[in-house]
């Protein structure tokens, strides 16, 4: 396995983790969700191919490898992490949120992800939030 785990590689991964329900990806469905090209999506699944990841047979749907799914699971969780950190501790709007965690995902290991999300129970255990937060926007307002 040569290639890396780039950021564009995690994205495809988790666009297909989240489109596929055990039934296969179509690549315009990819093409579409991503905003790319098909010419585009077609690489990235040659590349993933190549590294184990997913496999398709010619012009048919792409399937999730067991490493595929397990790395895409893993993206995903980063992401849900990330954009409930956003969210809930930062007050981020969702959009946003959904935007942003899409980056944090491929910067930072499971570790570090799981450590994001242990904090944002203990803020949300030891603090009202969502309180602090329309406190905070109160006093900027003066
Ligand atoms: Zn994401």
């Amino acid at each position: 396995m040569s290639a890396k785990f780039t950021p564009s590689i995690e994205d495809y991964l988790e666009c297909i983790y989240q489109t596929n329900r055990g039934q296969g990806v179509k690549s315009t469905d990819i093409a579409s969700k991503l905003s790319v090209s098909k010419p585009s999506v077609h690489r990235a699944i040659v590349t993933l191919a190549e590294m184990g990841l997913v496999t398709q047979e010619k012009y048919s749907l792409i399937y999730l490898t067991e490493s595929g799914q397990m790395k895409a699971a893993e993206v995903n969780a980063k992401h849900e992490i990330f954009s409930s950190f956003l969210q809930k501790v930062l007050n981020i709007e969702p959009a946003i949120a959904e935007e942003e965690a899409c980056k944090m995902e491929h910067g930072v290991s499971m570790e570090t992800a799981r450590k994001f999300s242990a904090l944002t129970k203990i803020l949300e255990e030891k603090l009202d939030l969502s309180q602090l937060w329309k406190e905070q926007e109160a006093e900027r307002e003066k």
